[in-house]
């Protein structure tokens, strides 16, 4: 379904055209309607769901629809999320959807971790904001702003907020809220405590869940290659020349790496690029669109970035380093096994990894076949 069916306006479904969307998914199908007509929301959604834009474009609709100024300081939309990287995720999401709207609205992210006298200044005027909450009560308790407007109420990933200790924070800005709003609470599990925020901050919510795409994993072929941390690289290029591999998805644990293994790949003459967190919107559908056209040989992902990379079927997948939990190993790899499609999946194991690679093929119940990657003769890559 495409997202002229659902009554947003002009402005905004030009932007969303512009980001290269065609058609809903599933989570923004249902929820946007929703939220257009001022439910509440309970979404059972993993990162990677498309659950952002689930939220940002009917907040936005509603906003910039509003004919009262916004009172100063007075936010009217409060997005809570458990860490800085997601906050400026989100706000830049906010900006990038809202930036041919005709009333301009105004969006803040904020969090800890920097200086908060310009976040204060900053929140002249604002309408919008995303914030962690430790943060957020630190404004809050310098006057900085108050929620007595605010007219929704997001909670992005609620259940990692509550990992990470937020609960008391959390409850303490729920009493600062009008108890007239609406409240979306979004959470990749619906744990005890994210059940029990459901029961008491949420009116009779549309509950959405959205299962992950489980890949067959029996059509996955992966081949764990033993190599130390020296001899990545070399073998990387290894592999995708040697078999002549014209789209593959490389996976790190850190930005840093991305770049780095991007870097070297083009410096090597094959074509690469990054896509992770610190990289703006704009660079990342860029560089996404390129490596679907064929015009990047390879593209290095962090995971956050990789689950919403929306490729139906990708012929192979590179570890080049291990993901923390065999959940996200099989997130993996299992962009490679869709549609009935075989895949190959390649994994870098170094002697630290073994361990915990171990580990994952037990959990996953399926075993890779090794291959000693010292032997291999890498002098001339
Ligand atoms: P999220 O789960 O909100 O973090 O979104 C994951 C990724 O999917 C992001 O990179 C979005 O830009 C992308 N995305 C979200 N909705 C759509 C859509 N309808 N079509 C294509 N890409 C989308």
């Amino acid at each position: 379904m495409p997202f002229s069916f659902l009554g947003l306006s002009a402005p905004l479904i030009k932007a969303i055209a512009e980001q290269g969307y065609t058609t809903l998914y599933p989570i923004q199908k249902e929820a946007i309607p929703a939220i257009l007509d001022g439910k509440d929301i309970l979404g059972i959604a993993q990162t990677g769901s498309g659950k952002t834009a689930s939220f940002v474009l009917p907040i936005l609709e509603k906003i910039q629809d509003q004919s009262t100024p916004t009172r100063n300081r007075h936010i009217r939309a409060l997005v809570l999320v458990p860490t800085r990287e997601l906050a400026i995720q989100i706000n830049s999401a906010f900006n990038v959807f809202g930036n041919y709207l005709l009333s301009k609205v105004k969006c803040l992210a904020v969090h800890g971790g920097v200086s908060i006298n310009p976040q204060m200044i900053e929140l002249q005027g604002v309408e919008i904001l995303v914030a962690t909450p430790g943060r957020l009560l630190e404004l809050i308790s310098s006057k900085a702003l108050s929620l007595s407007d605010v007219q929704v109420l997001v909670l992005d990933e609620a259940d990692k907020m509550l990992n990470l200790g937020f609960k008391e924070e959390m409850t303490q800005i729920f009493d600062l809220l009008p108890s007239k709003r609406q409240t979306l609470l979004f959470s990749a599990t619906l744990s005890n405590d994210v059940d029990s925020i459901n029961k008491n901050l949420l009116r009779e919510p549309i509950v959405i869940k959205v299962d992950d795409e489980i890949a067959n994993l029996d059509l996955i072929e992966q081949t764990a290659y033993k190599i130390t941390e020296e001899r990545k690289g070399p073998l990387l290029r290894y592999i995708i020349i040697g078999n002549d591999l014209e789209q593959v998805l490389v996976f790190t644990s850190t930005v840093h790496r991305a770049d780095m293994v991007a870097d070297k790949l083009n410096k090597n003459g094959i074509k690469a690029a990054s896509i992770h967190s610190k990289k703006s919107q704009g660079t990342r559908t860029a560089a996404l669109s390129l490596f679907k056209a064929g015009k990047i040989r390879v593209l290095v992902a962090t995971d956050l970035m990789a689950r919403g990379i929306d490729i139906k079927f990708l012929p192979c997948v590179i570890n080049y380093e291990l993901p923390r939990s065999p959940k996200d190993y099989v997130h993996r790899i299992g962009r490679t096994g869709r549609a009935e499609s075989r895949g190959k999946a390649i994994s870098f194991i170094t002697p630290e990894d073994e361990h915990h690679f171990k580990v994952i093929q037990k959990k996953m119940g399926k075993m890779a076949t090794f291959v000693d990657g010292n032997d291999i003769d890498l002098s001339s890559f």
